[in-house]
């Protein structure tokens, strides 16, 4: 890092030398990773420097704004509003999780048969080592899965302010009305934190920055359409990742900037890998920071990634809230509307979830999809089976993974994904 934070991390309370092992094994895997990529966008400089500084620069940056006054709030989920956040003049984080850390601690307060994801999110608050975690004046859950539910319960003598959002599980009127509450009710809890009252004004503003920002990202997923695609998998999963951290206008700015240069490829036919190279999308689990793990094995066994239906992707990008209401009821209403339709696999029945797959498939022109589960996932891996005969309904070839963090399966998958992309050769 540029500089030296080890104070910093100090006075947040880390445990340094764990957090050092942490940013060792994070930074060589970045270099492996992502540095060893061959053709990729000179706009990546700026994505590869927040990367470099991820526990440094954004850090200072989030103490400097908690000096101002403002409120730094840690979500594990798309459906906390960020919207609301910044009207009440909080921060939002995304609480990373996509790593293993003090997995033999982790197992003494959750099953072992629990997803990674929420191990992670165990390990990392007893381990010490995320600054975002320790530096959150309040953080959200969400009533999602039964895995997330139960464990927040635990979660909650661990961390100093939880707050757990009640979300719904059917699309039905009294799910929505529920969501609306909920998102209320989330809204007063973050006026009490920050002392600031939202006004129509504010929220206005809030949607409209949030908005910004799914935009760019909505243009950096078009330009995926192309062949050969301008960008890699593992560099557009790396802008969606940061969506979740980085200063909203910062991130804005810097994808549609990388989408100028990507436009510009696509006009000279330049791509990150040569053209006809087989297009593969993903979907499934969020695939958190730093879990690289799949797009790593497919990019280098000679297929592209052109896009993610995941809550790291698509599924938390897609649509944008409503701009025209004028008090806070009426925008209130437009984030339900534009939150209710998300298609997290907690929901029952989930069928605009196959739609929006095959949707995709068709629109970045994938010939084959991989869905991606998490072991003991049972949302997600559930749905694989309805979401691969769909798929194979409209003969699009499917490829059903259930992993985990580790590298440990790593040669056994990439076995199993050459053998895919050789069938959609
Ligand atoms: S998969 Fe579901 S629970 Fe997980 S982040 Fe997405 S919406 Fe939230
Ligand atoms: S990956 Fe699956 S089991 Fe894990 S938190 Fe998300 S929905 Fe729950």
């Amino acid at each position: 890092m540029a500089e030296d934070y080890r104070l910093m991390w100090q006075e947040m309370g880390l445990d340094l030398e764990a957090h050092d092992a942490l940013l060792g094994v994070l930074g060589q895997a970045y270099e492996d990773i992502y540095l060893a990529q061959k053709n990729r966008p000179e706009g990546m400089a700026y994505f590869d420097f927040v990367m470099s500084e991820v526990h440094g620069l954004r850090i200072r940056e989030l103490l400097d704004e908690k000096k101002a006054g403002r409120k730094i709030i840690g979500s594990y989920c798309v459906f906390v509003p960020e919207e609301i956040a910044l009207a009440a003049n909080a921060t939002l984080v995304g609480l990373c999780s996509g790593a293993d850390f003090a997995t033999e601690e982790v197992e003494k307060l959750l099953p072992r048969n629990t997803c990674a994801l929420i191990k992670s999110s165990f390990g990392f608050k007893i381990g010490k080592v995320c600054p975002y975690l320790e530096g959150a004046d309040m953080v959200v859950g969400e009533n999602t899965c039964d895995g997330k539910k139960k464990a927040y319960e635990t979660l909650g003598n661990m961390v100093d302010n939880l707050y757990v959002m009640d979300l719904p599980q059917v699309k039905s009127e009294n799910g929505r009305a529920l969501l609306k509450a909920e998102f209320y009710r989330f809204m007063e809890a973050v006026e009490e934190l920050t002392g600031v009252t939202v006004t129509a004004e504010s929220l206005k503003q809030g949607i409209q920055t949030v908005n910004a920002k799914r935009a760019a990202i909505h243009r950096l997923s078009l330009l995926r359409q192309a062949d050969p695609a301008p960008i890699s998998g593992l560099d557009a999963l790396l802008a969606n990742q940061v969506f979740f951290y980085d200063n909203p206008a910062r991130f804005t700015e810097s994808v549609n900037k990388i989408c100028d240069e990507l436009e510009q490829r696509v006009e000279a036919g330049q791509g990150a890998f040569p053209k006809r190279t087989p297009r593969i999308l993903v979907s499934g689990c969020p695939q958190a920071v730093p879990n690289w793990k799949l797009p790593m094995i497919v990019e280098t066994s000679g297929a592209v990634i052109v896009g993610e239906e995941s809550c790291v992707g698509e599924r938390g990008t897609r649509n944008l809230t409503g701009e025209s209401g004028t008090t806070v009821d009426e925008m209130m209403e437009s984030l339900v509307d534009r939150y209710f339709k998300v298609d997290c696999a907690v929901f029952t029945p989930n069928s605009d979830r196959l739609d929006h797959i095959k949707e995709m498939a068709a629109a970045y022109k994938a010939e084959g999809v991989i869905h991606y589960g998490l072991q003991f996932c049972q949302p997600y891996i559930m749905e694989s089976i309805p979401v691969e005969n769909a798929l194979e309904e409209d003969g699009i070839p499917c490829l059903r993974i259930d992993t985990d963090y580790s590298l440990e399966d790593a040669g056994q998958l990439k076995t199993r994904v050459e053998a895919f992309i050789e069938q959609l050769r």
